[in-house]
């Protein structure tokens, strides 16, 4: 599989913090890439980073082949869909906000409704299309915001903690929608459930205080760590 994203050594450093410190990785066309880590490990900033919403204070990134610098991130970023940790939706009935982002592109009011009908088939919200998104539970309002980034059909898609506060019928729905994507779209999670990885998974990205600490196919991340760290990684004494 080729690398859909490259970075080569990418640091992040905010005010003094270091939250990125030297990360190297491939990300391959067509995987789900698990990114696992506790709390201020780094999670949140490499995949800003990846959505091109944030510039690395060093290293280098190249996007399918491409070196991402300022006059090519606009036009990339296009390609690239980020679904945030606390997603903010419009005030706005469900199909209107799953049809916004088609709006800005452009596309006609009948591409719009096929797009945004099967965009809400796929997350199992067909008869919500009316409902105000903000009056959803909790779990609905997830999948609005899954559909919002789904029916833009991003090469790249990045999700940050998608199935945080949800309720396991919700997760199990979720977490299907997106291995429904494997090959599809490039996908990279960033979560803390060593159990979600697994799941989800065609490799598994350790992430320790800013530093990737392995990456490899979830049986060997899990079942055979390759040294002392990880073994206490995947036990989940860093967490
Ligand atoms: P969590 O699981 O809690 O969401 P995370 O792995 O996503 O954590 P990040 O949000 O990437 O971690 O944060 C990494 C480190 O960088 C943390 O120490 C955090 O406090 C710091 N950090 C992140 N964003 C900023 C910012 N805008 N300004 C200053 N420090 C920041």
């Amino acid at each position: 599989m080729s690398a859909h994203v490259k970075l080569e050594k990418i640091t992040r450093k905010y005010d003094g913090i270091m939250a990125l410190r030297g990360i190297s990785l491939d990300v391959k066309s067509g995987e789900i890439l698990t990114i696992i880590g506790p709390n201020g490990a780094g999670k949140t900033t490499l995949l800003r980073i990846l959505a091109l919403l944030d510039k690395p204070s060093s290293g280098k990134l190249i996007y399918q082949g491409q070196s991402v610098d300022s006059s090519n991130t606009p036009f990339l970023r296009k390609k690239i869909t980020m679904v945030f940790q606390r997603p903010i939706l419009l005030n706005d009935t469900v199909f209107e906000n799953v049809a916004y982002g088609l709006k800005l592109r452009g596309l006609t009011e009948d591409e719009i409704a096929d797009r945004v009908e099967a965009a809400l088939d796929s997350v199992m919200l067909k008869n919500f299309a009316h409902r105000m998104a903000k009056k959803l539970s909790g779990g609905e309002q997830q999948r609005v915001v899954l559909a919002r980034a789904l029916v833009l059909n991003p090469e790249l898609l990045l999700l940050d903690e998608p199935t945080a506060n949800l309720d396991p019928t919700s997760a199990t729905i979720v977490e299907k929608i997106i291995r429904q994507l494997r090959g599809r779209s490039t996908v990279v999670v960033a979560t803390h459930n060593i159990f979600q990885a697994k799941r989800l998974s065609d490799r598994v990205g350790c992430i320790l205080n800013g530093m990737i600490i392995d990456v490899d196919k979830p049986k060997n991340i899990f079942t055979k760590p390759r040294n002392e760290i990880i073994r206490k990684f995947v036990r989940g004494e860093f967490f």
